[in-house]
């Protein structure tokens, strides 16, 4: 990958390079995939037209690399919250009461690989020197609980991802991105955390804002298919090549969602939960108020 050189030289290099990489037709397929193997086997076929390290690898975290190995503070759980604030005595600053709800479950909760290659695999990506990053809808709150559960996992992301610059040196860094919806974002070590916010247009701001011309070609898997569609209207619109995969795998379990089970683990944990708040403070998470029902009368 390669810095741009000041605004104008840049864009022309991004049109050059988008041009010359993509002749006529866009060489692009969105599909569904059932094993993280497959971006792997399709990074490998774009290589026949670009150099490994210009191609550029995107994973997203929840029920994609990991999942939670409760149904509390899965992202199932999230959305059928969700769907609860339309029930009378429900308000609508229901959401931001379930993100600290979620935010708890995370600091006390785990996560599990959602196969058990998908760290071997994450590696092969790396050691065959392709750019590989995390993409996800966690906000910067979550920092502290996504990275404990990457190192658990075996998942390290601080190699071979978007360099922070030109001495691929990694470290931190916490925007405001203009496209967004002001919610701040944050990239550090290969994670780059979006906050729910549209994940083509964050990367593209990503890369603006490290100076970083376009990877030559995308791949990307996510189990989410509004994700896909808006990283593929994005890598459209730039006329990237792209191979972009909806992850199947998780689909069972979170069509099988068990809502009894996930209330009545809120319900056994939720008192604890409080109370660890109110010795040690908010240091790790805030529960919300009232914690038994979040944002609802
Ligand atoms: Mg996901």
């Amino acid at each position: 990958m390669k810095k741009l050189n000041g605004l104008l030289i840049g864009t022309i290099a991004l049109l050059t390079s988008a041009c010359s990489s993509s002749p006529v037709l866009l060489d692009s397929r969105t599909n569904e995939a059932s094993s993280l193997i497959t971006a792997l086997h399709a990074a490998r076929s774009l290589t026949d037209a670009h150099d490994a390290e210009d191609i550029l690898v995107v994973f997203d975290l929840d029920n994609t690399l990991l999942a939670m190995n409760t149904e509390l503070g899965s992202n199932q759980w999230y959305d059928w919250q969700k769907t609860l604030r339309d029930e009378q005595g429900c308000v609508d600053e229901r959401v931001p009461e379930l993100l600290k709800a979620q935010g708890a479950a995370y600091h006390a909760g785990s996560m599990r690989p959602t196969q058990p290659d998908a760290a071997a695999i994450v590696r092969q990506l790396q050691e065959e020197e392709f750019r590989v990053m995390i993409l996800t809808a966690r906000g910067l709150d979550f920092r502290l609980p996504t990275f404990r559960e990457l190192r658990r996992n075996h998942l390290n992301f601080s190699r071979h991802a978007i360099p922070m610059d030109d001495d691929t040196h990694f470290s931190g860094l916490t925007y405001f991105p203009e496209a967004g919806k002001a919610r701040a974002v944050l990239y550090e070590d290969g994670v780059f955390m979006v906050a729910g916010q549209h994940k083509g247009e964050m990367l593209k701001s990503l890369l603006q804002r490290l100076d970083w011309e376009w990877p030559e070609a995308v791949v990307m898997m996510d189990d989410s298919e509004k994700n896909i569609k808006h990283m593929e209207s994005t890598l459209g619109l730039l006329g990237i090549p792209h191979r972009l995969y909806r992850y199947t795998k998780e689909d069972s379990r979170t069509e099988n969602f068990n809502t009894d089970l996930a209330a009545q683990q809120w319900e056994q944990v939720a008192p604890a939960l409080k109370t660890i708040e109110d010795v040690f403070g908010s240091v790790n998470f805030t529960m919300p108020s009232p914690y038994s029902d979040p944002a609802c009368n």
